[in-house]
């Protein structure tokens, strides 16, 4: 049994969608989840030199070509081409930015070993120094106590630390709201003055006052205006630091980290329990859960779920993860 912090956490939340993720794979996702995906690779292969221009301009083909062929999980009449260029400028920007971090050389780390049957593997990166830090990105609208607690407590870090008895730093990037169906931060949206359009962009006031009266300029909207330029004037203002976050959190105490890897151990056991199960008792024999049915992301699997009697090979939004692995089964 291979658990991760993804599967144990959808294990918890929804047996039902521990399942299914077992078995299928979602084709259209939400941008959001898949420019987190751009930026996880871009840590890494960043931090193993690649050029951030090249690779941002990689991992944009990359994002476009998903959001062409399956397409993005996106509200109906919702704009996808803008919603996807808004996204690909974000990569262009951010990327820039993050090629500036001092992270070491990262790896993906091999897989723990929890006991005879049962290995974690470790989603955060681990970089060359001696203490082998583990090194996670993540997204957010705005970066609150709240949301710190949340990523503290979530089997992503708290998990991955436990296991390993590794520290981690959490890098953080403010991405903004969605306002106007747009991204409200300066990775993706810029200011100019009305009477002064001469002058460069803005992207903060250093008296913290609002760009009221001003227009926005958005990255995607415009081909003539050069990333590099953008971030760099960014930087100048203060923006990117404003907008980034490298918190380290340490192991905890080893009683803690014992028990947390028993909590871990017993929910592999369950886990296996019901993946060799699963052919008497299926996802759809167990109860729903609704409460996680719409957290902050929607659970990709509410089309077969709620609607009684649908049948998810007919439906073109799963493809078999193992087609040859479920028939032998
Ligand atoms: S839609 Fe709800 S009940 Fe169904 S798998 Fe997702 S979280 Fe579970």
């Amino acid at each position: 049994m291979i658990l991760s912090a993804q599967s144990l956490s959808h294990i918890q939340s929804c047996p039902r969608r521990f399942l299914l993720e077992s078995d299928w794979i979602v084709l259209r996702i939400r941008p959001k989840l898949l420019f987190d995906a751009c930026l996880r690779q871009g840590l890494l292969d960043l931090s193993n030199g690649a050029d951030a221009a090249a690779l941002a301009a990689s991992l944009k083909a990359d994002f476009l070509q998903v959001a062409a062929n399956p397409g993005l999980d996106l509200p109906h009449g919702a704009d996808s081409y803008r919603i996807a260029k808004d996204w690909c400028a974000m990569i262009d920007t951010t990327l820039r930015a993050m090629a500036k971090w001092q992270t070491g050389k990262l790896r993906v780390p091999n897989p723990e070993r929890l006991n005879s049957s049962s290995e974690w593997r470790t989603l955060s990166f681990m970089d060359d120094s001696a203490a082998g830090m583990l090194h996670r990105v993540i997204t957010v609208d705005r970066w609150t106590e709240d949301q710190f607690s949340k990523e503290l407590h979530s089997w992503y870090t708290f998990g991955d630390i436990c296991v390993t008895s590794k520290p981690m730093t959490l890098h953080v990037i403010e991405i903004g709201q969605t306002r106007g169906g747009r991204r409200s931060s300066g990775w993706a949206r810029g200011w100019k003055h009305p009477a002064m359009r001469n002058t460069k962009l803005k992207f903060l006031h250093k008296d913290g006052s609002t760009f009221q009266g001003w227009t926005a300029v958005y990255l995607a909207d415009h081909a003539e205006l050069d990333a590099d330029e953008w971030v760099e004037q960014m930087e100048r203002e203060g923006a990117t630091d404003k907008l980034t976050r490298h918190l380290v959190v340490d192991p905890p105490a080893e009683p803690v980290r014992e028990d947390t890897l028993s909590q871990v151990l017993q929910e592999a056991a369950r886990a296996s329990r019901m993946l060799t199960e699963r052919r008497s008792i299926p996802w759809s024999a167990l109860p729903m859960s609704r409460a996680a049915c719409d957290g902050n992301v929607p659970c990709p699997f509410q089309q077969v779920c709620h609607q009684q009697g649908a049948e998810i090979y007919k439906l073109g939004l799963y493809i078999l993860r193992d087609k040859d692995k479920l028939a032998a089964e």
